[in-house]
């Protein structure tokens, strides 16, 4: 568990949670256009199976941030049994309420993000 007071780990968890959940759910749906391009792609012409082929990189790579996604979901969760939950990966600095609240599974400051993003 985190050991700032200032952080709801219930709430954060739960937050973290239904985001897990959310992107489950249209891993789910996607998967299931994706398998209909497939089907239909024998009866395709080359126009059409080009079209077919760019939504299908579309989805996938729709498919890799998600999984990205859930990865840094995944990794939040576990920060939070620890108490390194909060704190800058980069500089062990404590990271801004807001910030978390916006975005729990967010592992670096605001000005290491900068930094990165630079
Ligand atoms: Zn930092």
């Amino acid at each position: 568990m985190t050991d700032r007071d200032d952080i709801d780990a219930k709430k954060m968890r739960s937050n973290l949670k239904e985001r897990r959940d959310q992107l489950l759910e249209r891993a789910n749906s996607n998967k299931d256009s994706r398998d209909t391009v497939e089907l239909d792609q024998a009866r395709l012409g080359r126009l059409s199976r080009i079209d077919a082929m760019q939504g299908q990189a579309m989805a996938q790579e729709t498919e890799r941030r998600r999984k990205v996604e859930l990865q840094r979901i995944e990794a939040a969760l576990e920060r939070l049994d620890t108490d390194e939950f909060g704190y800058c990966l980069t500089c062990g600095d404590e990271i801004a309420l807001k910030r978390l609240e916006l975005d729990p599974a967010v592992t670096l400051c605001i000005a290491c993000a900068n930094k990165a993003a630079d």
